[in-house]
């Protein structure tokens, strides 16, 4: 049995609270002309700003080789768009066949098929031919389901709508690339002219896709069900650092944890820590030898909470 859980909404609500406390802390620092070594309790070998390296318990200081600053630039940035994704949760609640093993995964919700207006609950399924370019073979395990479907060979929509003629509750495209997120589109209009959708459609990543298919087969075989739940909340997302809610027009940094930000409210943090403000992982490094220490950190300290869980449902 897992360990218990601090609530997702109680833990956001610790990390807003932290967060709000050290960025007024760092504010006070620099308006009393300290300087911003002061504010920078980096962990040992962390990078600083400027690509500083920390020293034990001690802060950065100095100016070397701008590691971080490449790496900030290269990451995504994400322009909040009319019906963007970035303004809805869409979470796939994935339920065991033990007792109270659950995970959430992030989804993200497919604008050409309709949200649904309350939670959509059922079976996982995994589709026959997987990618679901033909008429599906297992129609008569799809209904009332949770249909998982691999990304290629047909579009989009033709997937979504032999999901949606099976009767399916939900369907799922897990990407085959590594971007992500990713936005399903369906620029042919197929849905519309094929009679239009019932079925809410999303996308999961690959990594997170792949895991579940492996799940379903290995319950299967032990005889049980994987379930799963779909819901795309209407509660807006906020940025942790500035505690406003994205909107449309907003420039968004999403880091490599998969963590969203105001990208003048991340640059205004990284001024104090490497970390992402909410679940304090460490940015990559272009710089070799700090990276290696990085990831030695890492994998000394375990991965935290979300990779944890993640490996607590699936192992
Ligand atoms: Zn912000
Ligand atoms: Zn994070």
């Amino acid at each position: 049995m897992a360990a218990p859980e601090t609530p997702p909404a109680a833990r956001r609500a610790q990390a807003s609270e932290r967060v709000a406390r050290e960025v007024l802390n760092f504010m006070a620092a620099i308006e009393r002309g300290e300087s911003l070594a002061v504010g920078l309790p980096l962990p040992p070998g962390a990078v600083g700003p400027g690509g500083a390296v920390g020293t034990n318990g001690g802060g950065g200081g100095g100016r070397a080789a701008p590691t971080l600053e490449q790496v900030v630039k290269d990451l995504p940035r994400i322009q909040v768009e009319e019906n963007s994704w970035v303004l809805h949760q869409t979470v796939l609640r994935l339920i065991g066949g033990g007792a109270d093993s659950e995970l959430s995964i992030e989804a993200v919700f497919a604008p050409f098929s309709p949200p649904p207006s309350e939670k959509v609950l059922g079976p996982v399924v995994l589709s026959v031919p997987p990618t679901a370019d033909k008429d599906l073979e297992n129609e008569a395990d799809v209904e009332g389901s949770v249909l998982i479907m691999d990304r290629g060979v047909c579009t989009f929509a033709s997937k979504a709508l032999r999901a949606n003629a099976a009767g399916a509750a939900a369907a799922v495209v897990v990407q085959t690339h590594d971007v992500w997120p990713y936005v399903m589109e369906d620029s042919k209009g197929e849905a519309e002219a094929g009679g239009g959708l019932n079925v809410p459609v999303c996308m999961v990543s690959k990594e997170k896709g792949e895991a579940i298919k492996a799940a379903v087969v290995r319950s299967a075989a032990e005889g049980k069900t994987i379930r799963a739940e779909l819901s795309v909340s209407s509660s807006e997302k906020d940025c942790i650092v500035c505690q406003e809610l994205y909107a449309v027009g907003n420039t968004l940094v999403r880091l490599p944890c998969g963590h969203l930000y105001h990208e003048a409210c991340l640059l205004k943090w990284l001024k104090l820590s490497n970390t992402c403000p909410y679940c304090r992982r460490e940015l990559p490094s272009s710089n070799e030898a700090v990276e290696r220490a990085r990831r030695s950190r890492q994998a000394a300290g375990g991965a935290g909470g979300e990779e944890e869980a993640w490996r607590a449902f699936f192992d």
